[in-house]
């Protein structure tokens, strides 16, 4: 793994995280443009990692953490 695939860094405030952080420490954003699309009795959930500029998740459609949290 290179050095670079360890950190992530925050599209709110440009903070560079560690990989395996949630959240920004620093303003509280989101760091995985994770798919909202939740777990229902009818559909399984989809919690997709979308990229850093994805809208909608790629896999189903639904707006990602990013664009709820109006980050793009
Ligand atoms: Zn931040
Ligand atoms: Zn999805």
């Amino acid at each position: 793994m290179a050095a670079k695939d360890e950190t992530q860094t925050c599209v709110r405030c440009k903070y560079v995280a560690v990989k395996e952080d949630r959240y920004c420490i620093h303003c509280g954003a989101p760091l995985k443009n994770r798919c909202t699309k939740e777990k229902t009795l009818l559909h399984k959930g989809c919690s997709k990692v979308n990229k850093a500029d994805a809208k909608y998740c790629a896999d189903c459609g639904t707006a990602t953490t990013f664009s709820e949290w109006g980050l793009l």
